[in-house]
């Protein structure tokens, strides 16, 4: 299946997103994700994207459209996958929409992750992210054994530079200015799914996918 995940920032796009890429075997693709890795890495990439990332505004879409195709282009991407962050606005849909015809296919279905906007703001103030693994945590809906120290691997916990109060309400903005108009555009495409994302983590697992089973076919 070939899936995007939309909503808002600290909307649990990412952690929602391995349970849903791990019960289809499927790659999960985030944009963020691979921005950052490149932003520890010290690439070319990574410097220019920090720039953006740090305001709290896009990478521009020729550079974070021009890394999803050579993403998208990789064997194991080949039967199915699961986008997270991208597209992040209509003419990057516009974009994957044209890249994935001229691959000879589609997308089978957008789910939109529903959360009011304070449970957002809760969400990413307490959002602490696992230098090693990569894996998220919460400090109070989901925190993890010792303060500081992930669960899953051992490594150090961090709070993203761009979850910080004010670089947060420059995301909302973005999110709704530049993002929120993808809902119309899926809805309009027939292949929008809205999920209500509150509650336990493992309910939203199911809620998405029994809306993704509805499109299986
Ligand atoms: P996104 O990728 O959409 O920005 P994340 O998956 O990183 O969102 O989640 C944002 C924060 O909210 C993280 O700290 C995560 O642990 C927490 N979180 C995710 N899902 C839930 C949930 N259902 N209830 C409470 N907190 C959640
Ligand atoms: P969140 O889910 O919390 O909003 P992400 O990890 O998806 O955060 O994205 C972090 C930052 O990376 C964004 O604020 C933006 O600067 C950059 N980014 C990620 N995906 C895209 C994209 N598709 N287009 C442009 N910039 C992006």
């Amino acid at each position: 299946m070939r899936v995007v995940l939309v909503g808002p920032p600290g909307a649990g796009k990412g952690t929602q997103a391995q349970f849903i890429a791990s019960h289809l075997s499927i790659p999960k693709i985030s944009t963020g994700d691979i921005f950052r890795a490149n932003v520890s890495g010290g690439t070319e990439l990574g410097k220019l994207a920090k720039e953006y990332m740090d305001r709290g505004d896009l990478v521009p879409d020729e550079v974070t459209v021009a890394m999803v195709r050579d993403r998208l282009s990789e064997d194991d991407a080949q039967e199915g996958f699961l986008l997270d962050g991208f597209p992040r606005n209509v003419p990057q849909a516009e974009v994957l929409k044209k890249m994935l015809a001229e691959f000879g296919t589609g997308l089978d279905v957008v789910l939109n992750l529903v959360v009011e906007d304070d449970e957002v703001v809760r969400r990413l103030a307490g959002r602490r992210t696992c230098r090693s693994c990569g894996k998220v945590w919460h400090v109070v809906f989901d925190p993890p054994a010792v303060e500081g120290v992930c669960d899953a691997c051992g490594g150090e916990l961090f709070q993203r530079d761009d979850d910080r109060e004010e670089t947060i309400r420059r995301r909302l903005e973005v999110y709704q200015e530049q993002t929120a108009p993808l809902i119309s555009f899926y809805a309009d495409e027939g292949i929008l799914q809205g999920v209500d994302a509150t509650g336990p983590v493992e309910e939203i697992t199911q809620r998405a996918m029994s809306a993704l089973r509805r499109f299986a076919d």
